[in-house]
């Protein structure tokens, strides 16, 4: 898998590449990631990627050309473009696990005020959301993105029952709730908090039904 960045703001990438579990994934092989600079594709002694929008209206636009030409740099036969957009469709589990069989992906973040609709329109093969919200940049959807489907790629993460997590019908994951060590913590004097009993009883059969009570639980 092949994950292709376009942003104005690579270094932002540099941490997020270099650490835990997407490093390893990178230095054993399974993993491919480039960050490439938007303005390396831009032909202005300023390297301008965006301007104001037509018919008025406050902030900046990202401007189509240089993002155009560099997807098209990029682009291969088989690879997915994708454009970060909070008017995008809805990022969830069951499309981590279709982008997961991708072989490449192309990822346009945006800044500023948005992006000129053209990339949506004939550039994006997919438009994605993260959430009902607004942030500053695709760049943390990108990193979204790239560790959820990344941990779905065989040999980027240790074990394969990690996996095994699921969507309820309303949209939670039926995960149950977890305890380590110690069995009683005590923040403040004849305070104590404990491991659920059940869980350090050794029996299997009972653990398992408590397991599946808690999925359905929340707080
Ligand atoms: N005016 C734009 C709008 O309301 O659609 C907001 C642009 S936002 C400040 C800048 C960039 O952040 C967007 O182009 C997009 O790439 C990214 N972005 C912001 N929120 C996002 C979200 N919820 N999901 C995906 N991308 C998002």
């Amino acid at each position: 898998m092949h994950f292709h960045i376009i942003t104005i703001f690579p270094s932002l990438f540099n941490s997020f590449l270099s650490e835990s579990l997407i490093k390893k994934a990178i230095n054993k092989g399974v993993l491919k990631i480039t960050v490439h600079d938007l303005r390396k594709w831009t032909s202005d002694p300023h390297s301008t990627v965006d301007d104001r929008p037509f018919g008025g209206g406050s902030g900046m636009v990202m401007k189509v050309e240089p993002i155009y030409k560099a997807v098209n740099a990029i682009k291969t036969k088989n690879t997915k473009v994708v454009l970060f957009t909070p008017r995008g469709k809805r990022f969830t589990q069951n499309k981590a696990e279709q982008f997961s069989k991708e072989g490449n992906i192309i990822m346009i973040c945006g800044r500023y005020e948005g992006v000129d609709a053209r990339v949506e329109k004939y550039i994006a093969d997919e438009n994605i959301s993260i959430g009902s919200y607004v942030l500053m940049g695709g760049e943390i959807p990108a990193m979204a993105v790239i560790e959820s489907v990344s941990r779905l790629i065989p040999g980027v993460i240790g074990k394969d029952n990690f996996l095994e997590t699921r969507v309820g019908k309303d949209g939670r994951f039926t995960e149950y709730q977890q305890y380590t060590r110690p069995e009683v913590f005590s923040p403040n004097k004849g305070v104590n908090w404990k491991v659920p009993k059940t869980l350090l009883s050794g029996d299997h059969k009972k653990i398992e039904t408590w397991k599946n009570k808690k999925k359905k639980e929340v707080k």
